[in-house]
């Protein structure tokens, strides 16, 4: 297992939200969970949704399950930092989730669809967005009939979906092509490894007593 360290002496600083969105059977889900997997201070977000439980699903772990009311009892709450209807179903963020992360300094992975990414876009200017492509619309036809986890009329809506969907790529910063798993893994580790590299988002003042630290001891 790799894990990368940010070992740069920054003090703290507020954590950074990397947006992955893609059609669905692309191989998100996978990615993220891997990816938090590997990378300190890397964590996934749970987001709420309408739709049941996928056998295997844990409440709380793969998504907070909710009904129809209480979801909408939470938009009205204004608990989300987006939402969408996606498919049949309804899928949010929890607003005040992604804020204590960022604020004590964890960096997110959030998996949402397009249209949640563009209402984040707005909200977080800052934010790292990545597109995630299946090899060709043939492949992702086929992994969503392996999975077996949706019915031939769905396969078909999201295949469709996906064809407008991926129109919208050039919203995001960065692209993988998900071909083969460890390479595009590789690729969102470089990813997240130069966000936390750039000096924009250093503490500058930490930075300076950490200097002071280290003459003192020289
Ligand atoms: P699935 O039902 O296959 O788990 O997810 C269907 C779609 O909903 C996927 O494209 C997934 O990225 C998206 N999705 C999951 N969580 C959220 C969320 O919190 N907000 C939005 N906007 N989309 C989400």
């Amino acid at each position: 297992m790799v894990t990368i360290e940010n070992d740069i002496p920054i003090g703290h600083r507020r954590g950074r939200l990397f947006v992955i969105s893609g059609p669905s059977g692309a191989g998100k889900t996978t990615l993220c969970k891997q990816l938090v997997a590997r990378i300190s201070n890397l964590t996934f977000s749970v987001s709420y949704t309408t739709r049941p439980p996928r056998e295997g699903e844990v409440d709380g772990k793969d998504y907070s399950f909710v009904t129809n009311d209480a979801f909408h009892e939470m938009i009205k709450g204004n608990e989300f930092i987006e939402w969408a209807k996606v498919y049949e179903h309804f899928y949010g963020t929890h607003r005040n989730t992604v804020i204590q992360s960022l604020d004590e300094g964890t960096d997110l992975v959030v998996e949402i669809d397009e249209q949640g990414a563009m209402q984040l876009k707005k909200a977080f200017e800052e934010g790292v967005f990545i597109y995630l492509f299946p090899p060709t619309l043939a492949t992702l036809r086929t992994r969503l009939e392996h999975r077996g986890k949706d019915s031939q009329e769905s396969i078909q809506m999201r295949l469709e979906r996906a064809k407008d969907e991926i129109q919208h790529f050039g919203e995001y910063t960065y692209f993988t092509v998900n071909n083969e798993l460890e390479q595009s893994l590789k690729q969102l580790e470089a990813v997240v490894i130069a966000e936390r590299m750039k000096t924009a988002y250093v503490n500058q003042s930490s930075v300076g007593e950490q200097c002071q630290d280290h003459q003192k001891e020289a």
